[in-house]
């Protein structure tokens, strides 16, 4: 048993502290010793924050979107337009898509890509629900906003392959150039892509 410096309450905090992704013990110290420096200006009003998160938080019943209220923000917007459809692998995509503020549509979000090796199957991502919304009419384009990864690329094919009897645009993301990137430093798939997907100047 490694001897620890801190009482059991602490060294629970940086325990937790740890899991949390990109930090490390040595970093969930560090942050536990910032928090407890900080305590009434960041310590309470964040485990405050934690509590009403754990307490409201639910997933939306339409799209997987995280929220406090069901349907979420996003669904309930009267300003965006319903006949577009986002899907995404992830919460953590849609906010991505979000925060560049590039469309005012509605999302889907798959809960995860398509992953034989790891035993995931069509039935366990939100795929049927997605169908469902389709089928239920309104949508004009479902825009496959997965990631450029062989999982994504192939969870891109079959919800593609599940669409097609309705009457309805599908799309994908464009692959290739990053904007502000160079040439020289991408790698030969990027390029590739991009050169096949130019697009007229
Ligand atoms: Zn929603």
């Amino acid at each position: 048993m490694p001897s620890t410096v801190a009482g059991p309450e602490i060294e629970r905090l940086i325990q937790l502290l740890a899991r949390l992704p990109g930090l490390g013990p040595r970093s969930a110290r560090r942050a536990a010793l910032h928090l407890i420096r900080k305590r009434e200006t960041l310590l309470m009003p964040l485990a405050e924050a934690m509590r009403v998160a754990e307490e409201k938080i639910v997933t939306c019943s339409v799209c997987g979107n995280i929220d406090t209220r069901d349907p979420c923000s996003i669904c309930a917007d009267p300003g965006r337009d319903p006949s577009t459809i986002v899907v995404v692998e992830s919460v953590g995509d849609l906010w991505a898509l979000e925060r560049a503020g590039a469309i005012r549509a509605r999302y889907h979000v798959l809960g995860g890509v398509l992953s034989p090796l790891d035993g995931v199957g069509p039935s366990d991502l939100a795929i049927a629900l997605l169908v469902a919304r389709v089928a239920a009419g309104g949508v004009s384009e479902v825009i496959l906003a997965v990631n450029a990864t062989v999982d994504g690329q192939t969870t891109a094919h079959y919800v593609t392959d599940c669409l097609t009897e309705y009457p309805l645009k599908v799309t994908r993301l464009a692959h290739g150039v990053p904007v502000g990137g160079e040439l020289d430093y991408l790698d030969d798939g990027t390029i590739a892509a991009a050169m096949r997907q130019r697009t007229a100047f």
